[in-house]
């Protein structure tokens, strides 16, 4: 089984009751996509940056791959990072060119696809320019599609976060319906409305997985450079739902 995560904490966040029970049964691979930070800083990734207690991003990028491969070792699964650059710090293809490169020291926005968390990382859009991420993303995961007995976890895009949106597509474009489980999104589903959840084809009534939710929150608290700014009044409870896609 593998579990596609969009970054660094999403697939333990909604699914670690489920992983830390199913991986007595079979072997599971945690597979991040998301897991570079980059260069190209604008006003939304420095303010990410500062809201996790950090003042470089690189600094922040390495504590949260260290972070995860703790998080898996403590659940027994194994973890993969794919080494793409998060949303707010991907720079347009072109922005590779001398001029842009310049433009973009002064102006970062200039050359980032999604030049602000609120208004392009957030809208569950793959821009034009990230056509190419995307590829690359299914060419990646589709390498651990090495039979069709193999389940892929996906994420359902709730939240409308892009990386998310893209991680699912990558996913649809390498599996087939029947190898893929989706999972729902948290925090995001605790209070994203449901009419604005993505669910899959013919498929709208979830499982739901308790597992051991004390045991999930303390393998949460290992995530130290996330859970504070995600739960400032302490971690709820994170039920897990689960669907598939049905004909
Ligand atoms: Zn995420």
């Amino acid at each position: 089984m593998i579990v596609a995560s969009p970054h660094l904490d999403d697939a333990f966040l909604s699914c670690a009751a489920l992983l830390q029970d199913i991986r007595r049964m079979v072997s599971v691979s945690v597979v991040t996509l998301f897991t570079e930070g980059g260069n190209l800083v604008t006003l939304s990734g420095r303010q990410f940056v500062r809201q996790c207690g950090y003042s470089d991003v690189d600094g922040l990028y390495r504590d949260r791959r260290a972070e995860d491969l703790v998080a898996a070792g403590m659940l027994g699964v194994d973890a993969e990072h794919l080494s793409f650059v998060e949303a707010l710090y991907r720079p347009k293809p072109e922005a590779r060119g001398r001029v842009l490169r310049r433009m973009s020291a002064a102006f970062p926005e200039s050359a980032a696809i999604y030049p602000t968390y609120r208004w392009h990382a957030s809208k569950g859009t793959i821009a034009q320019s990230d056509l190419s991420t995307l590829k690359s993303a299914s060419t990646a995961l589709g390498r651990y599609n090495t039979s069709e007995n193999v389940v892929a976890l996906c994420p359902l895009g709730i939240g409308d976060h892009v990386d998310h949106v893209l991680t699912r597509t990558a996913v649809e474009a390498v599996f087939q319906p029947e190898q893929i489980i989706y999972y729902a999104d948290q925090p995001y589903a605790l209070h994203w409305p449901t009419s604005r959840w993505r669910y899959p084809d013919g498929s709208r009534e979830p499982v739901e997985y308790r597992g051991d939710q004390i045991r999930k929150a303390s393998i949460l608290r290992t995530y130290a450079t996330q859970v504070d700014a995600l739960f400032p009044e302490g971690m709820p409870e994170l039920s897990e739902f689960y669907y598939a896609y049905r004909r």
